[in-house]
């Protein structure tokens, strides 16, 4: 099945939302600020890229929530500053922000109003729906195009799964652990078609030289690891857990996937010099849980994030199970938590990269 019909975080506002469960991506965010920061003052000092005295910033896979005009306004902000400092007058900053048709827009849009009303510079707003694997945008329109936590959503289940009817996981763990080289090399293919296809469209929106600055969430070791490893692992071993306790049908299970994959920094290194668009200015791999309050990671809080997260895809194949879901999530978590060996590093890390049009 296409993602894009099942892709979505948890709406609205209230205590399951993404919107409200979403402040580890919210420090992730924070950790792009010095290099959209950079990417700005590239642009803004380069006399080819801003010719028309007009900037188009693009933050794709918006979601809503807080989270929604972080990096943009970040963009504009760095954008205001460069200008105030050189005692110039700013270029007309126009930003656009791209989700699936089924995100939640209604608050997006009200607090993009708040940011039209910035009078330095002078700031125009637009919502973008559709998939960043389509074209979004006309073509040499962008100049600057940011994502965060986003792009480690596929396109699609991966294709080779489905087409040979390989379960991505099962309830027996060992025979999951067995499979998994032949999943996570499925995923892989399904990351690398999607990633190349999403680096030559925007390749053809950006203007000469424009930049992308893009975090996704990705995996520490580019070598074949445990299932926690992958974006999906934790919330398919809740269902696993659920599956043999027969909270879930355990065939359903069998045709479940997630559209999800993390790549190693070296992965998307390779991918990104194979396609050739882009020249690649800086890439960082960071601890997921830095510039967070550890504390805090309890195991109710990590499950309430799985389910901001995977709600939709997961009601969508199994009905409403989400409860049961945080109950048995949490009580996985704690027992994950009590067997793991002090100092541990997490195995799952943001991948933050600063993109050049070649
Ligand atoms: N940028 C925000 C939201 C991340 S959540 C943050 O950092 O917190 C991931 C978002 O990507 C979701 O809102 C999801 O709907 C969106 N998404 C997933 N696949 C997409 C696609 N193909 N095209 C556009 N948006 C997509």
């Amino acid at each position: 099945m296409d993602s894009k019909q099942r892709v979505h975080m948890n709406q609205g506002q209230d205590e399951t939302s993404y919107a409200r469960n979403s402040s580890i991506q919210s420090a992730q965010q924070n950790r792009m600020k010095p290099l959209i920061e950079a990417a700005i003052v590239g642009l803004c000092s380069n006399p080819n890229t801003l010719l028309s005295g007009k900037m188009a910033i693009a933050d794709l896979g918006c979601s809503s929530g807080p989270n929604a005009l972080a990096l943009v306004s970040i963009a504009v902000e760095a954008t205001h500053n460069h200008f105030l400092r050189f005692q110039q007058p700013p270029p007309e900053v126009c930003v656009l922000l791209n989700d699936l048709p089924d995100n939640d827009f209604n608050v997006v849009v009200k607090s993009l109003v708040a940011l039209q009303q910035t009078n330095e510079p002078v700031c125009l707003t637009g919502i973008v729906p559709g998939s960043f694997y389509e074209r979004l945008f006309p073509s040499g329109s962008l100049h600057l195009v940011c994502s965060s936590n986003s792009l480690q959503w596929l396109s699609k289940d991966p294709e080779d799964l489905v087409a040979n009817h390989i379960s991505a996981y099962d309830f027996d763990e060992h025979i999951r652990r067995e499979r998994l080289p032949v999943v996570a090399a499925a995923y892989g293919r399904q990351f690398r078609k999607d990633f190349t296809r999403f680096l030559k469209l925007r390749a053809k929106e950006l203007v000469p030289e424009g930049q992308m600055v893009v975090s996704l969430v990705g995996r520490r070791s580019d070598k074949l690891a445990t299932e926690i490893s992958y974006v999906w692992g934790t919330a398919a071993q809740i269902l696993g857990v659920m599956a043999s306790e027969g909270m879930i049908d355990k065939k359903k299970f069998d045709s479940f996937y997630i559209p999800a994959y993390g790549p190693s920094a070296k992965e998307l290194r390779v991918i990104i010099e194979e396609e050739g668009s882009f020249s690649i200015t800086e890439m960082q791999a960071h601890d997921y849980a830095t510039g967070m309050d550890r504390a805090l990671l309890t195991p109710n809080r990590i499950a309430n994030t799985l389910r901001a997260i995977f709600e939709p895809i997961i009601v969508q194949h199994f009905g409403e199970i989400m409860d049961e879901f945080v109950r048995t999530g949490e009580k996985h978590l704690s027992l994950q938590r009590s067997s793991q060996v002090e100092g541990t590093k997490d195995p799952i890390v943001m991948v933050v990269v600063s993109l050049a049009k070649a």
